[in-house]
């Protein structure tokens, strides 16, 4: 939790009828910090992000903007300004015209006004001849980069990213989210982005928020919640995983199929097992190996090669277990597996590449 932060939400709940939209969210997000609220379709997302730019009215809850409180300001008195998805330019006037819109408001002089502009163009990495280009000659990331750049001449205390990248094509997105990460660095500005896409939040975040129907399910830096999760929810929204439900008594792990050597690295896991109601134990594809004859692992279990499939750089491997369950096994392509399907296969892994996720429900 941040010891000064630049906004915080005080359990804000939002209802549409008799719809919860929000359950009385906590949040504190720091000065400067890059933070992303990521989840499922409907979970909430944009909901909290209209509420913080003051495009919609809480049900309950407070928004404070450092020591002012701000759900009562109206939204062009506040502080903050938006990026959307759809970019909402004004089509009629010229890329400089745009950018410098939010001055003119402010009735800077012009001389002024352009120089900010083209200030800001640089910025974005787009040539200064740009100032008289029109915004229907611009290609779809030059008009991302355009909207980028009148947000940032609004000079906001905190910028907000309502998706703004779902729409472009997988190659623009890519560099425009290491644009976005480095203008972050750059501006060191707030930036509070919010996106369905794990990579998205992965590549530029410095922390995460993953919703769950109107809650936060774990609010950490990508590396934890990725290694780390703390449902079974969040384990399988950050990419593939294996599940076991397991149970643990004088200091054995057992779950189908699954043989737990004994020991001091398994003992601590043991003991966690042991004290939680429901344990899920957790290993994600890359940490698990085939063993070779004679091999042994902290975790053991046989299977039959089910399916192999190139993925250009990796190898994805799915095993079938005794109990039916089917297990992913992920590799570079340098260090794969020679074997073929129909194969039975024993595989390993260790206890310091797994984790518990205690207190959810194996479903
Ligand atoms: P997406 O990724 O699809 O944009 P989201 O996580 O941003 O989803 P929200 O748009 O915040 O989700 O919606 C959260 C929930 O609130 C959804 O179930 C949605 O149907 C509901 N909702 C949002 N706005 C309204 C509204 N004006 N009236 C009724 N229900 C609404």
């Amino acid at each position: 939790m941040p010891a000064n932060p630049i906004l915080r939400l005080k359990s804000v709940r939002k209802t549409f009828g008799h719809f919860t939209a929000l359950h009385g969210i906590d949040l504190a997000i720091e000065e400067g910090e890059f933070f992303t609220i990521v989840g499922p379709s409907g979970s909430g997302k944009s909901t909290i992000i209209r509420l913080l730019v003051g495009m919609d009215e809480l049900t309950s809850g407070e928004i404070w903007l450092r020591d002012k409180r701000i759900d009562q300001i109206p939204a062009n008195l506040r502080p903050t300004c938006m990026v959307f998805q759809s970019l909402a330019l004004f089509p009629h006037m010229s890329v400089g015209q745009n950018i410098e819109f939010p001055l003119k408001l402010r009735k800077i002089d012009p001389a002024k006004r352009k120089a900010r502009a083209i200030e800001l163009l640089q910025l974005l990495h787009l040539p200064a001849s740009y100032y008289d280009k029109r915004v229907t000659e611009c290609s779809g990331g030059e008009r991302q980069r355009v909207a980028l750049a009148r947000a940032l001449a609004f000079d906001p205390e905190i910028l907000f990213f309502d998706e703004p990248l779902s729409a472009l094509d997988y190659r623009l997105r890519k560099s425009l989210e290491k644009e976005l990460k480095d203008l972050h660095a750059r501006t060191g500005k707030t930036f509070v982005y919010i996106t369905h896409s794990l990579e998205e939040a992965l590549v530029m975040s410095d922390r995460i928020a993953i919703m769950k129907s109107g809650r936060f399910e774990q609010i950490s830096d990508a590396d934890e919640i990725y290694s780390k999760p703390v449902s079974r929810f969040v384990a399988e929204f950050m990419g593939e995983v294996n599940l076991f439900q397991v149970t643990a008594s004088d200091g054995r792990i057992e779950g189908a199929g699954l043989i737990a050597a004994p020991g001091d690295a398994t003992s601590t896991m043991a003991e966690r097992i042991t004290a939680a109601r429901d344990a899920t134990l957790m290993i994600r594809p890359e940490y698990v190996q085939f063993l070779a004859d004679g091999q042994v692992a902290d975790f053991e279990i046989s299977g039959t090669l089910n399916g192999i499939y190139a993925l250009g750089s990796r190898i994805h491997y799915e095993v079938k277990t005794g109990s039916g369950q089917i297990l992913t096994v992920e590799k570079l392509r340098e260090d794969r597996y020679d074997g073929s399907q129909g194969d039975t296969v024993r595989l390993g892994w260790s206890a310091a590449s797994a984790h518990v996720i205690e207190d959810t429900p194996f479903e």
